[in-house]
C-alpha cells in the first residue's frame, strides 16, 4: 500500500454561499489530517450568488491546496463534477455535495476504501434527512439502476463518494451531455465498496433541485442506462395488434352464431380493425426506436472496454512490429 497516494475532493456548488466557507474549513481541515498530498478542487456551477468570489478569494488564501473551477453558467451537478475531474490530478477522487449534507469528516472512510482497491466506493445515508417524496423516490431509482448496472449499490443518489484515478480517466472519456455519474462510474467499476456516512439536514438554503429539474435528472439517469423504454414501444404495440386479430376472429365467431345484429352492423368489426392498426403503428415506432437508440450508443462514441492491466508479452506482437519497420524501410 502507498502511503502516499494523493487525493482530490471534488465539490460541485450551486448557489452555495452560505455554507462556503464552512465547507472550505472543514474540508480543508480533514485533508490536511490525511497526511497525504491532496487538492480541494471547488467547481462553481455558474452561481448567481457569491459563490464564485468566495471560491477565488479562498483559492487565493490556500494557494497549492485549493482549485476552483468556473463555469460560465449552469450546467447541472452532473456536469460540474466531469469539469472538476478534468482539473483534477490525485490517485483517488472523492466527491462530495457543497451542502454540509455529507458531512467532509467522513472522507478518511471512502479514502481508505480506496486505498484497500476499491475502484469505486459508494455512500449509504444513514439516517437519511430527506423528505418521504425523496426517500420513496430514491428507494425505486436504486432498485431499478441496480438492476439496469448490474452493479448492487444500496444509495445511488448519495453524492459523497470515491473513485479509483482509472475510473475517473475512465469518464472522462465519456462524452455524452447527460451523465448520472454513479451509474456511468459502476459501468466501468470492478470492485466496489459501501460505507455508512451520517447525513445530516441541509445547513443553509434550500434543495438546488426543483421538481423539473428532479425529473430531467431521472430521464438522463434512465436513458443512460438503457433504451429498454424504446423496445417497449414494440412489445407493446404486438400485443395490441394480436388483441385486434382476436378481437376480430371473436366477432366473426359471434356474428355466426346470433347472426349480424349482434355486431351493432359491422360497428365492432371497426374497432378490430382499428386495433390492429394501432398496433401495427406502436410496431412501427418501436422498430424507430430501436434504430434511434443504437444511433444513440453510437454517437455517444463510449469506449467499449478499459484494460486494467497487460500481463507478460506477445512474440507475435513483437514480431509483427520488427516486420512493419522492415517493411517501412524497404519503402524508404
Ligand atoms: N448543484 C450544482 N448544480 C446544480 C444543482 C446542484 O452544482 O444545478 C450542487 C449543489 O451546490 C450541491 C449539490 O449539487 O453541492 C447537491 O445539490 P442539493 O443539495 O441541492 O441536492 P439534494 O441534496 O437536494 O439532492
Ligand atoms: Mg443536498
Amino acid at each position: 500500500m502507498d502511503e502516499r497516494k494523493s487525493i482530490s475532493v471534488v465539490v460541485p456548488v450551486f448557489n452555495e454561499e452560505e455554507s462556503l466557507w464552512e465547507l472550505i474549513r472543514r474540508c480543508l481541515a480533514v485533508c490536511r489530517g490525511l497526511g497525504k498530498p491532496f487538492e480541494l478542487v471547488l467547481v462553481n456551477d455558474g452561481s448567481s450568488d457569491g459563490s464564485a468570489e468566495i471560491i477565488t478569494h479562498a483559492a487565493a488564501k490556500n494557494p497549492g491546496d485549493l482549485v476552483g473551477v468556473l463555469l460560465n453558467r449552469n450546467y447541472g451537478q452532473h456536469a460540474a463534477i466531469m469539469a472538476g475531474f478534468e482539473a483534477s490530478r490525485g490517485d483517488m477522487v472523492v466527491t462530495l455535495d457543497a451542502d454540509l449534507q455529507n458531512p467532509p469528516e467522513e472522507l478518511p472512510k471512502l479514502v481508505e476504501k480506496l486505498e484497500a482497491g476499491a475502484d469505486v466506493v459508494g455512500s449509504i445515508r444513514v439516517p437519511r434527512q430527506d423528505n418521504a417524496f425523496r426517500r420513496v423516490s430514491s428507494w425505486i431509482i436504486n432498485r431499478v439502476t441496480a438492476r439496469a448496472t448490474g452493479v448492487s449499490m444500496r444509495d445511488y443518489g448519495c453524492m459523497l463518494r470515491g473513485y479509483s484515478r482509472q475510473i475517473v480517466a475512465a469518464m472522462l472519456q465519456c462524452h455524452e451531455r447527460s451523465t448520472f455519474i454513479p451509474v456511468l462510474a459502476n459501468s466501468f467499476a470492478h470492485t466496489t465498496a459501501e460505507v455508512e456516512v451520517e447525513h445530516a439536514r441541509r445547513a443553509a438554503g434550500g434543495s438546488k433541485y426543483g421538481l423539473w429539474k428532479l425529473i430531467n435528472l431521472q430521464f438522463d439517469l434512465l436513458t443512460s442506462m438503457t433504451t429498454f423504454p424504446l423496445r417497449l414501444l414494440s412489445v407493446l404495440g404486438a400485443c395490441m395488434s394480436l388483441l385486434g386479430v382476436g378481437f376480430g376472429l371473436m366477432i366473426l365467431i359471434m356474428r355466426l352464431v346470433y347472426g349480424s345484429e349482434w355486431a351493432a352492423q359491422g360497428v365492432f368489426t371497426l374497432f378490430a380493425i382499428l386495433f390492429m392498426f394501432v398496433g401495427a403503428q406502436f410496431v412501427a415506432m418501436g422498430l424507430l426506436g430501436e434504430y434511434i437508440g443504437r444511433i444513440y450508443y453510437d454517437v455517444r462514441a463510449r469506449p467499449r472496454y478499459f484494460v486494467h492491466e497487460v500481463v507478460g508479452s506477445s512474440r507475435l506482437a513483437a514480431e509483427s512490429k520488427a516486420g512493419r519497420l522492415k517493411g517501412e524501410g524497404r519503402k524508404v
